[in-house]
């Protein structure tokens, strides 16, 4: 490539980089304009009884709200203001959450909107309807605004929905104290007394207790009645499952609140402790969803036993997607990556078509191949794999083996393997105890 030619492609990479920059900026001033038109056209739902609106003005920049009396005269009433602009510091999963909030002379709220936010969809949808917007509208600056107590989660993407409670708590009392004078109590953020009273805490430690108890005694029929139960408690009422959101917070930092959080935390705290002595008791007792598609593999006729080398190879899917999607939320900070999960979709019943299309996929699937996803595709499953990994009981066979190789035959992942010795790969293993069941030797201990 002579000179020239260079000079040619330099000028190229200008052009087609000022271009670029041109289009940024006129997107970011288009967005810019429609974000400023739909929060004007907001205004009138946080305030429905204002007749008037002023220009947005002042620091934290707010717009004040008037009502006009018989005589035509124009009284100041109230403000709306957005939570990014008084309370910036305060972030959901992925970044702010833009509200728009409207608020009476006398601190009290009259509404709120969620106007943008960078949240998976199907976890915010749940807060922008009237059934959790509403509550708000109850408390005032005074207020503790206490998810689980004075408000309603409604979902559990605690971080999201505690996200907008603290926003709008901050902004209520930064504007009440500001613009209005009003005093404002300082906030009690973690009460033990209210911690003893959350019943969920002993429901989560009776199913761990009674899974544990059913393992070490082999008693199977204990297994489904927990899996039966997992899946309305955990699942369909609860919503309170590990996901890989809950994964990349833990490792993030950005731990939710633990009063508003602590069922969440007991699930965290003894999937964790479980794993660590056991392996999978999670996967193979606790979660709603490993529990759905195994019950529904139980009604199927069709099973397909398809053990060999480019299977083996499959499984190691879940751990390449566990990698690529936590990669993937590190870097753009998007976490609507981990969508892919099916958890919220089934058991909220909420999501977008492509989301049902797959879960139906993946339900399908699970009555010809024993928990297709867990095998292949679950991101958490491969964490819980790898943490397996070091349990300090996992099953294995001890000596005096009669080879009768029924444990193989009986295991549904097809991990159990029967040669001069019994090797069953502690990562994979979910620890449903159908081979020590199987073994009349009882060779298999943990
Ligand atoms: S592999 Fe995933 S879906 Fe399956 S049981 Fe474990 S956590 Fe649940
Ligand atoms: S049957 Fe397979 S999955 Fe179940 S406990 Fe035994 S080795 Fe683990
Ligand atoms: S079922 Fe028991 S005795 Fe038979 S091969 Fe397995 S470990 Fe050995």
């Amino acid at each position: 490539m002579n000179k020239k030619q260079k000079n040619r492609i330099f000028v190229w990479i200008n052009v087609i980089i000022i271009c670029l920059l041109i289009i940024a900026k006129t997107y970011q001033e288009k967005t810019k304009k429609e974000d400023i038109s739909l929060e004007i056209r907001s205004l009138s739902l946080v305030y429905p009884e204002a007749d008037g609106f002023s220009e947005k003005k002042g620091s934290p920049p707010h717009y004040e709200v008037y009502a006009i009396n018989e005589k035509g005269e124009k009284k100041l009433v109230g403000l709306c203001f957005l939570s990014t602009d008084f309370a910036p510091d305060i972030r959901g999963y992925a970044g702010k959450i833009r509200i728009l909030i409207g608020m009476n002379n006398k601190g009290q709220v009259k509404g709120i909107k969620i106007l943008s936010h960078n949240e998976t969809p199907s976890y915010v949808q749940t807060l922008q309807e009237p059934v959790f917007t509403d509550q708000f509208k109850k408390l005032d600056h005074k207020s503790e605004f206490k998810l689980g107590r004075d408000l309603d989660g409604i979902t559990r993407a605690t971080i999201s929905s505690q996200a907008v409670v603290s926003a709008v708590e901050k902004s209520i009392k930064l504007a009440a104290n500001k613009f209005f004078n009003l005093e404002v109590k300082q906030k009690i953020s973690f009460e033990w007394k209210d911690i003893y009273k959350n019943y969920n805490i002993y429901i989560i430690t009776l199913f761990f207790v009674l899974a544990i108890y059913f393992y070490l005694n082999g008693i199977r029929y204990g297994r489904y009645f927990i899996l039966t139960g997992a899946i309305l408690y955990f699942g369909f009422l609860e919503l309170n499952y590990i996901s890989i959101i809950s994964l990349i917070n833990i490792f993030t930092g950005r731990i939710p609140d633990i009063v508003s959080s602590l069922s969440w935390y007991f699930l965290f705290v003894l999937t964790f402790i479980t794993t660590m002595l056991w392996g999978r008791i999670y996967c193979g007792w606790i979660c709603p969803f490993g529990a759905i598609q195994e019950l529904l593999g139980k009604i199927s006729p069709f099973h397909v036993k398809i053990l060999n080398d480019d299977e083996k190879k499959a499984r190691l899917i879940k751990y390449y997607l566990l990698i690529l999607i936590v990669g993937a939320v590190f870097v753009t900070g998007n976490i609507g990556f981990t969508n892919y999960e099916p958890f919220n979709t089934i058991f909220s019943l909420r999501g977008e078509i492509i989301f049902f299309a797959f879960l139906i996929f993946l339900l399908i699937t699970s009555f010809f191949i024993f928990r297709f996803w867990c095998r292949y595709l679950c991101g958490v499953g491969a964490f819980l794999s790898l943490l397996s990994n070091f349990s300090i009981f996992p099953l294995k066979a001890k000596k005096n083996c009669d080879l009768c190789r029924k444990c193989e035959a009986i295991c549904p992942l097809e991990i159990c393997s029967v040669d001069e010795d019994i090797f069953i790969e502690k990562g994979e293993c979910i620890q449903c105890n159908l081979c020590r069941e199987q073994c009349k030797e009882k060779v298999i201990k943990n």
